[in-house]
């Protein structure tokens, strides 16, 4: 790690230094109120516009203009096999193979067809364990499906909590649940990164300790793809599923993925829900053949994809791919020990942060607990034009993206806050 040091000089150097800096200009930077570009800490949130995106989503409307239904096959890139690629680029960015991923529909959704197909409930194996801490539409998501099965949604969650006065849940705890409780348990699903603490869990410990129970194990990776490197092949997963908005910088709701393991693959016994997507891609357009399933994750989409929507995370992959993950994680890791090391100098009682300080326990999120906070401690920093994200109770949340944010935004943040915590 670096020997970082207090001071804007430092932070200069470190940009000048710093390979990727150049492709803080391949994205659209919002303003603040002064017009200077914003303190922007939200990518975690929403990431950023890359300018590619405008030029795609062109080439998609002037192809339609211009070649209209021949479009599917005649267009620049064709519809009928535009997610394919991105699917690979895809499968590079969550450590997958490319069967193992498909871009499709929405995060959500795609959980619920995940667990349609991996949710397979009987009388005395039907639980779902999830972190106490998961995300609102996760815990939905899984309440509506125990119900769904006829089971009674709180009963039927196992909710994996962190103990008494500590801020993350720890992996003995859960090993005694499975342990006592595993046989009750049909999956598990665990944010692979949690949203609000940022903690980076073990997605192969976890998946060995839920299959040696017999549980079904997927993460949602919302917070994860495009941060962290997931090796989902690897870690053994069965599935997982992740927005595109966030990290992977796909606009607002773009379309989502999915992985389904490669085990998983070939399996036409497992319960699942079709559409012409799914069949086989040679007889598809001939539309007369029984039903014949696709094999590997594709085999889960129903629809022809929005190409619109995906001409923008055509966009995004194309950085992640040029980059790499490696290269994006190795500033990551420098980006977010910077951002501690100046919050750790701030030496005072008032903020705590609650993010695993490990760094192979974490992506490039911080987040901060304010002591005796309120709201107006974030607003002042939305006055001083840092974008950053509140929860309540008092947790702000900073994610420092690599591929667009530099070490001055960093020290810049620090500085900001420096003034509101009157420091
Ligand atoms: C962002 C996020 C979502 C949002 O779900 P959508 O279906 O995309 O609206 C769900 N779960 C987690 C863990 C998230 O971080």
């Amino acid at each position: 790690m670096l020997n970082f040091q207090q001071g804007l000089d430092f932070a200069l150097k470190q940009d000048k230094k710093d390979a990727l800096s150049s492709y803080r200009n391949q994205f659209h930077i919002p303003k603040d109120k002064d017009g200077n570009d914003g303190i922007y800490m939200v990518g975690n949130s929403l990431g950023l516009q890359p300018k590619n995106a405008q030029t795609y989503i062109d080439e998609v409307l002037t192809d339609w203009a211009t070649l209209g239904v021949e479009g599917h096959f005649l267009a620049k890139n064709p519809w009928a096999t535009y997610h394919e690629l991105l699917g690979k680029q895809m499968a590079q960015v969550v450590g997958a193979k490319p069967i193992e991923v498909v871009v499709m529909n929405s995060l959500t959704a795609n959980l619920h067809f995940m667990m349609a197909s991996f949710y397979q409930p009987t009388k005395t194996r039907y639980k779902i364990l999830i972190e106490a801490d998961a995300f609102p539409s996760d815990k939905y998501a899984v309440e509506s499906q125990l119900q769904h099965h006829g089971f009674d949604a709180k009963e039927g969650l196992v909710l994996w909590k962190p103990r008494k006065g500590e801020d993350l849940p720890n992996y003995e705890d859960l090993e005694t649940i499975l342990e006592s409780r595993g046989n009750e348990i049909a999956v598990i699903l665990i944010g692979a990164v949690n949203y609000y603490t940022g903690q980076y869990f073990d997605l192969k410990r976890i998946t060995e300790l839920g299959h040696k129970h017999g549980c079904m194990v997927g993460f949602d990776c919302a917070h994860g793809a495009g941060n962290v490197n997931l090796n989902l092949h690897d870690s053994g997963a069965d599935f997982a599923a992740w927005c595109t908005y966030k990290y992977l910088n796909s606009g607002p709701g773009s379309i989502a993925g999915c992985f389904v393991h490669e085990r998983h693959a070939y399996n036409k016994k497992l319960n699942r829900f079709t559409g012409w997507w799914s069949h086989n891609k040679e007889t598809r357009f001939k539309m007369r053949d029984d039903f014949d399933q696709l094999p590997g994750a594709e085999g889960w989409q129903l629809s022809n994809p929005p190409i619109l929507a995906m001409a923008t995370i055509r966009a995004s992959l194309e950085i992640f791919e040029e980059v790499g993950m490696a290269k994006l994680i190795e500033k990551s890791k420098q980006l977010t020990a910077y951002l501690e090391f100046l919050l750790n100098e701030l030496a005072t009682d008032a903020i705590t942060i609650i993010t695993p300080n490990n760094p192979e326990e974490r992506g490039c999120q911080l987040s901060i607990q304010v002591k005796n906070a309120d709201k107006s401690v974030f607003n002042k920093l939305t006055d001083l034009g840092v974008m950053a994200d509140w929860r309540e109770p008092n947790v702000m949340r900073f994610a420092p993206v690599p591929l667009y944010n530099s070490f001055q935004d960093v020290f810049n943040l620090v500085e900001r806050l420096k003034l509101v915590l009157n420091h």
